[in-house]
């Protein structure tokens, strides 16, 4: 392998390469503008665009294209060369300002959830300075921002960057307010833990159901699962550990942080998590990890399984969102510190994302929902549907004391004996760790555990930054009104803990007497992406939506819009890819079977023998039952689709029918398949099983 150092961002147009390509004055304009947002000069994007192709050029790009990322959640590129003609009949290679700055993709083609119409097709893209250029496949990609002719945001980032504009603006006037008069900017920071299954290429090719939907649409359960806890951090089995180092490689090229990788839960589940950066970047390198993951597994014959349920009954994957505000001046706003009790900077911004998780918990649910994802929230592996935060036990003790006047200690972290005497002591942390919890917070971050594996990142964190800046934008207008600070901050403090403590949760978030008690409560729990859809709608959302400038009604309207569309169509889809399953591959298997059966039966007579025949009779008679079952569900699965085709009521109302009507006669229709795969010869079965995806890599 190459030197890390060597490779780690090699193909990205770095701050390095920047001040080393680029004129001083230049380079400084174009510094201010990505630090402090102010307009780039279109002499200055002319010198910025040519430095980049040569660049670019010099490490054999040949094309351009803004890289976006519209409602789709999946990346859009459309590439352009460098060449311009000469009149010698010539080329030469080209790269101008304007081209870095706008494209012009059209906008029809994408999601807009009625924000435009057809006729109305013009979309620009606009350069994200924000986040850095690369090279992928001979392309020089520029990060972009994607809108309408009207300026409407059709993608994820534009809501995202507007969102970290206003965390910076209350972040500050709070920060003001407590004395602070060095910190210029407050940035979001993430680091998202990625999961991931990979399957043996073979496997995933003869499956149809993972080729149109990405997920198991049948399957029984294999004799073996995660029931042995084998596979978590687990030895790499040499294909995969050879994935995986080039998969490190490979984005460590990009820029991207690549930090840990380990086996997961699940058989044939994995992990890669980052080192945490700023939520734009962030953002942005977890698109370009997923896409890196596929074109690397495919290198290996394998299939990366992005989706958020692939296999019913063994552990889905998700993204876990590691959430922090940090300042330019080097602070960690969510760092407690040895004495959080006396921190009243920490604990001020611990109450803030408090009050806002309790007072937007149906925006945090949206954010993370998905068809793939309704397999898991409120399925008892992954975290419930209903949003709470952990604290642990340090954080919570101080925010009961100061329930009933200033905390005046916190109880201290120890240390850990093992009870070796050749091992060292280990300081131990102030707080367990708990793996129930949807919200936790985690020494000096929240991670918001929710998240789809597929989906992109940019959805949740534009939420958590708005809902944050709301909250911090309240405390700001109080401090900044108040004689007495410090009296003031006591007093928000203690209003924050008294009316929003109903979300904290330190117990067992899996267990169904929380269900009960969250109720109890007054907590939501939103079952499906369908009912969550909503939020985007009501108005109270959109209210802070648009106070804080990112998304205005009409954009919020739209992702409604956008969010039930796409769910209707999965669970379409897949209503369709099971009919075509069942029909012409799981039940033309079985009668073959069951033919084989009724022959061996009549061989076996014809023989005038005295022979017992009774087991081939009783799995003949067996199979031949559920196999009626299954046509009848196959029928029933048909007449609910059609519904479903022929409904012209509310978008909503047709989600309901998907949720309620087709995904669940899709799930009855299943448990026939399912039980026949258990009885039927595996020769004759015609699709590879869970234990062949699983355990063969
Ligand atoms: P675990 O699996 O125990 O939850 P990991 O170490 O795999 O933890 O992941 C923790 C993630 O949190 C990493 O991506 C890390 O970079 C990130 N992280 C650490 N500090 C911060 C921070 N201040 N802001 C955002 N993310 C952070
Ligand atoms: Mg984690």
């Amino acid at each position: 392998m190459n030197k890390i150092n060597e490779i780690f961002g090699s193909n990205v147009f770095s701050d390095a390469v920047m001040k080393e390509r680029l004129p001083k004055a230049t380079y400084k304009a174009l510094k201010k503008t990505i630090e402090r947002g102010t307009s780039l000069a279109p002499d200055v994007a002319d010198v910025v665009a040519s430095a980049m192709k040569d660049w670019a050029v010099e490490k054999g790009a040949t094309h351009f294209t803004h890289w976006f990322q519209p409602m789709t959640g999946i990346t859009a590129e459309k590439h352009d060369s460098f060449i311009n003609p000469t009149s010698d009949g010539k080329v030469i290679l080209e790269f101008s300002g304007k081209e870095l700055i706008k494209g012009e993709p059209d906008a029809s083609s994408f999601p807009n959830g009625g924000l435009r119409a057809t006729f109305e097709a013009r979309g620009y893209t606009a350069w994200d300075c924000t986040s850095p250029a690369f090279i992928k496949d001979d392309s020089l990609c520029i990060p972009t921002a994607f809108c309408s002719y009207n300026g409407e945001a059709l993608d994820k980032k534009t809501p995202l960057l507007r969102s970290m504009e206003a965390l910076d603006k209350q972040a500050l006037r709070v920060l003001k307010a407590l004395g602070n008069t060095t910190t210029k900017k407050v940035i979001t920071t993430v680091g998202p833990e990625q999961e991931y299954f990979l399957i043996d290429k073979k496997m995933y090719d003869a499956r149809k159901d993972l080729i149109l939907t990405g997920r198991t649409l049948f399957g029984a359960k294999p004799s073996k699962g995660q029931e042995l806890e084998d596979h978590y951090f687990g030895t790499l089995k040499q294909r995969i550990s050879d994935f995986m180092k080039e998969l490190d490689e490979e984005l460590w090229k990009l820029g991207i942080l690549a930090k840990t990788k380990h086996n997961e839960v699940a058989p044939a589940q994995h992990e890669l998590a980052p080192i945490f950066s700023t939520t734009n970047i962030s953002t942005d390198h977890n698109q370009l990890t997923m896409e890196i993951m596929k074109k690397v597994a495919a290198k290996h014959d394998l299939y990366c399984l992005l989706h958020e349920k692939p296999f019913a009954g063994v552990n889905g994957s998700g993204k876990h969102n590691n959430w922090s505000m940090g300042t330019d001046d080097g602070m960690n706003l969510l760092e407690p510190g040895n004495s959080p009790h006396e921190n009243q900077q920490f604990l001020l911004f611990l109450c803030a994302v408090v009050k806002a998780v309790d007072e937007y918990p149906d925006l945090l649910r949206v954010s993370a929902a998905n068809a793939g994802n309704d397999h898991r929230l409120g399925a008892n592996e992954a975290p419930p549907a209903i949003i709470s935060i952990f604290l642990g036990d340090q954080l919570e003790d101080v925010l009961e004391q100061i329930e009933k006047g200033p905390a005046t200690s916190s109880k201290s972290s120890s240390e850990l004996t093992i009870g070796v005497n050749t091992l060292p002591p280990l300081p131990k942390d102030a707080t367990d760790r708990n793996r129930t919890s949807p919200f936790a917070f985690t020494g000096n971050k929240f991670e918001f555990r929710m998240v789809p594996s597929s989906a992109s990142i940019a959805g949740c964190n534009f939420v958590l930054n708005t809902i944050v800046a709301e909250t911090l934008s309240e405390i700001a207008d109080k401090l900044e009104k108040a004689t007495d600070v410090n009296a003031e901050i006591q007093v928000i403090l203690t209003d924050i803990v008294k009316n929003h403590k109903r979300v904290i949760f330190n117990g067992n978030g899996y267990s169904d007497e929380w269900v009960v008690e969250a109720e109890r409560r007054g907590l939501p729990n939103i079952k499906s992406t369908v009912e969550a859809a909503k939020a985007m709608i009501s108005e109270k959302n959109q209210a802070v939506l648009e106070k804080h400038g990112v998304l205005t009604k009409v954009e919020a309207e739209s992702r409604y819009e956008i969010t039930l569309e796409n769910y209707n169509k999965i669970i379409n889809i897949e209503a369709l890819t099971t009919l075509e399953m069942a029909k012409r591959q799981i039940m033309p298997a079985v009668i073959q079977y069951t033919t084989s059966l009724a022959e061996s039966i009549n061989t076996i007579k014809a023989t005038g023998v005295s022979v017992d025949v009774s087991v081939q009779s009783e799995l003949l008679t067996e199979v031949s039952s559920l196999l009626s079952s299954l046509n009848k569900n196959v029928a029933l699965l048909e007449k609910v689709v059609e519904k479903a085709d022929n409904f012209d009521g509310d978008i909503f109302d047709l989600g309901m029918i998907y949720r309620y009507e087709v995904f669940e006669q899709m799930n009855t229709l299943r448990e026939y398949a399912d039980k026949l795969e258990t009885i039927v010869d595996e020769d004759f079965w015609p699709i590879p099983t869970y234990g062949d995806m699983l355990f063969n890599i």
